[in-house]
């Protein structure tokens, strides 16, 4: 066979590698993961059991549980984990819910114990089974840090930024990270496997172009969301038996708030507002904000609470994702994951749930006969994120502020939530379904079965007749 007959071979392997029509077994040596926030540490979890070693890269210095860190600057404001995400933590971290409530976190069942409100309607609480977790982000991502670097074959480059990717072959295959140390110096590091788990600000569709690829489509909404926090400790049961009270905007107070139980026997309030109509900051004007919720329980809750810190801001502009399922070649070697693909407004807590979902689908991915063909990986991601996505996408599509086309599937849900919420206030099966599909346990189409839209129809028709239209 001839040099350039061999290099023609050669490439066309590579080609199908890419496109995702042939896998490529590796070595299973080295792997990098780019970031150690709950998206890589989860990822680092999974490739532990499948390289023989897993490097961390990550730009800060990592404190101890419980302390905040400049790369993740939503640590500060409200996080909860939802029954979903739990269980995958438990699964992945024998004894992690036991361990982290041990040390403080609120375990609690995700609807006796937490007071939901949709669209100004109180969902009947009632025991679902299902635990849920409460805990500062900067709690939960330590304790979860500590069991990830307690794994022999992880390591960890804190204090280091990744400048860049090592491609072989015409950048058909990436071979490792460039990675700048607290010095600057660059150095070059290989590996089997790079993880991009650098969260909203993943510079891996700069990185594709570089190497000649096509940059992913990223579907936007512009939702110019903006928080403010402040952790208190509330006077001796403000919020009854509850652990968490969240009150959604309504159409005509798009005002949000959520105060949840945390370590340490304080709690945070986490209040939100869209289209620039953010929350401020000055304690006068927070107050008055959370007063002006669409309903009360919050503000009854923080009377007489004492502020332990100062309000601070977060300001989410957009909701995005980036379609690397739809890119037809992509590079072997490279794995993108966490808020580096999807990130959307999280009002409802979903991100650390869908973290350790793909976490699952990335295992799934390493186990596979055909590992390392990264288009599989991205496509079952996809249906990962297609739920979560289409919720909290969906329901800010429902405020008119807000912009961007509205599919007759969007208009239709949109037009059925408020009478769901309705409904749910009185009935306990529909608010059990409606939290289950909110955290991430069921499918949403559950909630427009037969059985549910008659629920909703009776209910709504009972509340009609008692306090008329
Ligand atoms: C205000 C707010 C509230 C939220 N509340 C909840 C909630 O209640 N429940 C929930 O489940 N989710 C919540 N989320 C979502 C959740 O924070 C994320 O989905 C989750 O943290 C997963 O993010 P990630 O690990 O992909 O990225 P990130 O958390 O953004 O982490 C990225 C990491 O990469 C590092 N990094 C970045 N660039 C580089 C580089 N070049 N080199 C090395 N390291 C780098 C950063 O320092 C950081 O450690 C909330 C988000 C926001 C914004």
């Amino acid at each position: 066979m001839n040099r350039s007959f061999s290099r023609f071979l050669y490439r066309c392997a590579h080609g199908l590698v890419a496109r995702g029509v042939i896998g490529m077994r590796r070595s299973s040596d080295h792997v990098i993961v780019l970031g150690a926030s709950v998206a890589g540490l989860l990822a680092a979890r999974i490739l532990a059991d499948h390289f023989q070693r897993v490097t961390i890269v990550e730009r800060d210095a990592l404190p101890p549980p419980g302390q905040h860190r400049k790369g993740v600057p939503q640590g500060r404001h409200l996080h909860g984990l939802h029954p979903r995400g739990r269980e995958i933590l438990d699964e992945l971290f024998t004894g992690f819910t036991a361990d982290v409530t041990a040390a403080g976190a609120v375990c609690c069942d995700v609807l006796a114990d937490a007071r939901w409100q949709f669209s100004g309607y109180l969902l009947r609480q009632r025991h679902a089974g299902l635990p849920a977790l409460l805990a500062s982000r900067p709690f939960l991502e330590g304790h979860l840090r500590e069991r990830v670097f307690g794994l022999s074959r992880v390591s960890v480059l804190e204090r280091c930024s990744v400048v860049g990717l090592l491609a072989a072959s015409a950048g058909r295959e990436v071979t490792g990270a460039r990675v700048s140390d607290p010095a600057g110096n660059l150095t070059a590091i290989d590996a089997d496997l790079v993880v991009d788990a650098t969260g909203r600000g993943s510079r891996t569709p700069r990185w594709l172009s570089e190497l000649g690829y096509q940059v992913p489509v990223q579907d936007r909404v512009e939702i110019g969301l903006g928080y403010s926090s402040r952790t208190y400790r509330l006077r001796p049961g403000a919020m009854g038996s509850d652990h968490l009270i969240l009150t959604t905007g309504t159409l005509a107070n798009p005002r949000f708030g959520a105060l949840a139980a945390t370590e340490g026997g304080r709690h945070i309030l986490t209040l939100g507002g869209i289209c620039g109509a953010y929350p401020p900051t000055d304690p006068a004007g927070f107050a008055q904000f959370f007063s002006a919720l669409p309903t009360g329980d919050i503000a009854a809750a923080v009377a007489g609470a004492e502020p332990l810190d100062a309000p601070v801001r977060f300001r989410f502009p957009v909701s995005t994702r980036n379609r690397y399922e739809r890119l037809r070649e992509f590079p072997a070697g490279l794995l993108v994951t966490g808020d580096a693909v999807c990130s959307f407004n999280p009002i409802y807590g979903q991100g650390m749930t869908v973290a350790a979902m793909q976490a699952l689908a990335l295992r799934r991915y390493v186990t596979a006969d055909r590992a390392a063909a990264p288009p599989r990986f991205f496509k079952d991601i996809a249906r990962v994120i297609d739920v979560p996505w289409d919720i909290a996408v969906g329901a800010d599509l429902a405020f008119p502020q807000v912009p961007g086309p509205r599919s007759a599937k969007v208009r239709l849900v949109n037009a059925y939530l408020p009478k769901l919420h309705a409904a749910a206030a009185d009935d306990s099966r529909l608010a059990l379904s409606l939290v289950r599909v909110i955290g991430l346990k069921d499918r949403p189409e559950r909630l427009l079965g037969p059985c549910h839209l008659l629920r909703v129809l009776r209910g709504n028709l009972r509340r009609l007749a008692r306090h008329g239209p």
